[in-house]
This record gives structure tokens, sequence and C-alpha cells, in this order.
């Protein structure tokens, strides 16, 4: 359990990352505000590029934690403070 944990933290960072980078390319797209300009296409495909991967991170994500459907009295939390299912020891 303690590797899925590891790996939604490393999928969160990269969505995170990945939404601050599209914002600071946006901005530098729209002051150079000339799309036939070859940096600006260039940082358009990076946008597009970078929300094609936070489209895949986030079903990775879900993938990984909406497995669980018992109902919230099952759930508990470990000395770390982080929460789990008692019925099917999945992390919430
Ligand atoms: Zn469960």
């Amino acid at each position: 359990m303690n590797k899925q944990i590891q790996v939604l933290r490393l999928a969160r960072y990269f969505i995170i990352y990945g939404y601050k980078h599209n914002l600071f390319l946006k901005k530098l797209i729209k002051e150079w505000d000339d799309p036939k300009d070859i940096i600006t296409r260039c940082a358009q495909m990076q946008v597009n590029m970078n929300n094609n991967y936070m489209v895949a991170i986030t079903v990775i994500v879900k993938m990984l934690t909406l497995h669980c459907k018992h109902p919230k009295k099952y759930r508990d939390k470990t000395s770390d403070g982080i929460s789990y299912c008692m019925n099917c020891n999945s992390d919430l």
C-alpha cells in the first residue's frame, strides 16, 4: 500500500507541474500574440502535450483510488494519518 501512496503523490505532482507549466506557456503565447511564429507554435504544441499527459495521469489516479466502494463506516486512519478502508485495505 505504501507504493500506491508514492505513485499517487508523484501523479499529483505531475498534474500540478503540468498545470503550472501550461499557465506559464499560455502567458507567453498571449504576450507574443503571433500564431504564425514558430516559438508560439512550439509553446502551443507543449500545452497540448501537457494536457494529454495530464488526462492520462488523471486516469491512472482514478484507477488507483476509485476501486473501494465500501461505506464510510469502514474507514480508519493509520498512525501516519493516512485513511484506509478496513474491509479491502485500500488507501483513500
Ligand atoms: Zn473498501
